[in-house]
């Protein structure tokens, strides 16, 4: 990791600031000055700033409720992206744990940790994912077989695999899904000749969206959390 990136972690500098640091002989790292922000540095490493040695950061795990509006993409967007939800310090190293669409809102998680996110969003993981919608038409008892037991969808040459469909009210469901296609769920739906209106992700695996958690806020999973997967 660049040392100014660390820097900015792991102290309250933001980043230009840890560059002046650096620049201006505050930091040692082994006990060597280090005046280079694009120094890399690594775990085990004594890092020190004005003689305190700093400790290496640890991971970091977050569930945020996605407004609609907000991209999941990391930079160069249009449009706001979730990482604008989170203060600069923790945005810059957070990966995003698959992708919710522009207008898609509810759970989504953060993370540094790069493995704990291949376990989720992997195909093998069969992670299951519910989301829950407004349809633009009612929807038969036959449709929801038909999405359970699977799909084809446009441009694809195999079903979806087995999901699970309940029916909340006439125009509303949840279903439960094990892949991530891209716009799988609105593609299920299309494909049953129905036409997803609102769209909410409530729950990845065991864990669920907080009820607590307002629209746009985040917080830090606790450690049984983290460990669902
Ligand atoms: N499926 C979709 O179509 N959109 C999403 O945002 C998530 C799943």
């Amino acid at each position: 990791m660049r040392l100014d990136f660390y820097l900015s972690h792991v102290t309250d500098l933001a980043r230009k600031a840890a560059k002046i640091a650096a620049s201006k002989g505050r930091v040692t790292v082994n006990g060597e000055v280090i005046k280079k922000a694009n120094y890399t540095v690594k775990e085990g490493d004594q890092i020190c700033l004005d003689d305190t040695l700093l400790a290496w950061p640890s991971e970091g795990y977050y569930m945020l409720h996605k407004p609609a509006g907000y991209v999941c993409a990391t930079e160069g967007a249009d449009h706001p992206t979730v990482l604008d939800l989170v203060p600069p310090h923790l945005g810059q190293d957070l990966k995003i744990v698959g992708r919710l669409d522009k207008d898609t809102t509810g759970l989504l998680l953060l993370t540094t940790d790069g493995q704990w996110l291949h376990r989720i969003t992997s195909p093998r993981s069969a992670c299951n994912k519910r989301y829950k919608m407004m349809l633009a038409e009612q929807i038969s008892d036959e449709d929801l077989q038909q999405l359970e037991k699977g799909v084809m969808l446009n441009g694809e040459s195999q079903p979806t695999l087995s999901a699970l469909a309940q029916r909340l009210s006439e125009c509303d469901i949840y279903l439960t899904i094990q892949e991530g296609k891209y716009h799988q769920v609105k593609r299920m739906l299309a494909a049953v000749g129905n036409k997803v209106e609102e769209l909410h992700r409530d729950q990845i695996g065991p864990l669920e969206l907080d009820a607590e958690l307002a629209v746009g806020e985040f917080r830090a999973l606790t450690d049984a959390e983290v460990a669902y997967f």
